[in-house]
C-alpha cells in the first residue's frame, strides 16, 4: 500500500554541482538504449516519426532499440532525429535521481562528457551547478511532483522495516556515522578482491552489457569471451561491428599510478555520498542477511566497486595497447565510465525519478 504522501521534495543537487559537461558529438554512447516515453512525450514523437515502434504497455513504454544491442531507432548519422521532442531520459541524461528517504540528483560519470575533475569539487547544495547542466538540471526538476513524493515516502517505509530489522540484530548504524569514518579512510581494493566476478554473459544480449566510448573506436560493449572479458565494437545498427579480442582479467591488483590511485579514491568518495550505494547495501542486506553490520557492508561494497573499476580498465588498456606496467589516471577514467552506468542500474531499496 503506497504510504500518505509528506509535501513535494526538495531536489538535492549536491552531488551535481562542481562538474563541467559538454557533449561529444562523436559519442553517441546514451542513445545505445531504450528510453522510457511518457504519454504525452509519445504524442509529441508520434507527430515526427509516425512509424515509432515502442515496447512494453501501459504507463512504462520504451522506445525500442535496433535489434541486438544496436542504437535508439531515431539515432542517424549520430544524430536524434527527433530532437526536440526526445523523451526525459534524454533530456536529463548525464544526470539521474535517485528515489529514497529524500531526492537525490547524481551525475552519470559513464558519461564521456562529464569532466572527472569534478570528482574533486568541494560540494555543498548552495553551490552553483554549472551552466553546462542547467537545461538538464531544469527537465530533471520539471518532474517532481506529487507523485515522487508519494515514491519517497514508499522508499522510506521500506527502509524503516530494515532498519527495524538490522537494529534488532544489533547491525544497524546510523548511514552518517558510516559515511564519516569511510570518508576519512576509503577501503581500496585489496588482492582479495580479485580475481573479480566473472565477466557478463553474452547471453545477457548485447544490449545489457556494460559499455563504455573508446575515442577510436566509439561504443564498446564488455563480455564474456573465450577465457577472458572480449571487447565488441558496436554497430548503430544492430550488432558488433568487430572484435577487439579477449583479455584475461587481472588476476592481482594491478598496479596504479599515484594519479590514478588518487583519481580512484576520489571515485570511491563519490560514492560514499549517493544514496543508491546504501539503497544497494540495504537491499542485499535483506535478501542475504549475515552477521555483519551495515558498515562492513558498505566498505565490502566500495571495495568491489573498486575491484570492479580496476579490472575493466586494466582489459581495456590491455585490449588497445597491450601489456600495461602501470595503470595510468586515463586508464582508470575509463575503468570509471566501463562501470559508472552499470552500478547505477542496480535495484536499490528506493526508485529512480
Ligand atoms: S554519453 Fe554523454 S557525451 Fe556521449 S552523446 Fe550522450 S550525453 Fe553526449
Ligand atoms: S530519442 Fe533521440 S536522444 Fe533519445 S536515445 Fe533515441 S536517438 Fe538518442
Amino acid at each position: 500500500m503506497a504510504e500518505r504522501a509528506g509535501p513535494v521534495p526538495e531536489l538535492d543537487v549536491e552531488l551535481v554541482s562542481g562538474f563541467e559537461f559538454h557533449c561529444r558529438p562523436d559519442c553517441g554512447l546514451c542513445c545505445y538504449a531504450e528510453p522510457r516515453v511518457t504519454a504525452p512525450e509519445r504524442a509529441r514523437l508520434l507527430q515526427i516519426v509516425p512509424e515509432l515502434e515502442l515496447r512494453g504497455s501501459g504507463p512504462d513504454r520504451y522506445l525500442a532499440a535496433r535489434p541486438d544491442g544496436g542504437a535508439c531507432q531515431l539515432l542517424r548519422d549520430q544524430r536524434c532525429r527527433a530532437h526536440d521532442a526526445r523523451p526525459h531520459p534524454c533530456r536529463e541524461f548525464p544526470l539521474v535521481a535517485h528515489v529514497g528517504e529524500r531526492l537525490q540528483a547524481t551525475v552519470v560519470l559513464s558519461c564521456p562528457g562529464i569532466d572527472l575533475a569534478g570528482l574533486g569539487a568541494a560540494r555543498s547544495n548552495s553551490a552553483p551547478v554549472s551552466e553546462t547542466l542547467a537545461s538538464e538540471l531544469a527537465a530533471l526538476r520539471a518532474r517532481v511532483d506529487a507523485g515522487t513524493a508519494r515514491r519517497c515516502a514508499d522508499a522510506a517505509r521500506r527502509r524503516r522495516r530494515v532498519v527495524r530489522a538490522l537494529t534488532e540484530d544489533g547491525r544497524w548504524e546510523d548511514e552518517r556515522s558510516i559515511r564519516q569514518r569511510l570518508s576519512a579512510a576509503l577501503p581500496r581494493p585489496t588482492n582479495d578482491d580479485f580475481p573479480i566476478e566473472d565477466p557478463p554473459s553474452p547471453d545477457d544480449g548485447l544490449e545489457r552489457l556494460p559499455l563504455f566510448y573508446d575515442r577510436r573506436a566509439s561504443p564498446i560493449a564488455l563480455a564474456a569471451g573465450l577465457g577472458g572479458w572480449e571487447l565488441w565494437e558496436l554497430s548503430p545498427s544492430g550488432g558488433t561491428r568487430r572484435s577487439w579480442g579477449v583479455v584475461p582479467p587481472p588476476e592481482r591488483r594491478p598496479g596504479t599510478t599515484p594519479e590514478a590511485s588518487e583519481l580512484l579514491d576520489r571515485y570511491l568518495g563519490y560514492w560514499v555520498r549517493r544514496d543508491a550505494l546504501f539503497g544497494f547495501v540495504l537491499g542485499e542486506m535483506v535478501d542475504a542477511p549475515d552477521d555483519a553490520p551495515v558498515g562492513d557492508w558498505v566498505a565490502r561494497e566500495l571495495r568491489a566497486i573498486g575491484a570492479t573499476v580496476l579490472a575493466r580498465a586494466d582489459v581495456r588498456a590491455r585490449a588497445f595497447r597491450g601489456e600495461v606496467p602501470q595503470l595510468t589516471e586515463d586508464d582508470v577514467a575509463d575503468g570509471i565510465r566501463a562501470t559508472d552506468q552499470d552500478l547505477l542500474d542496480r535495484p536499490t531499496l528506493g526508485d529512480r525519478l
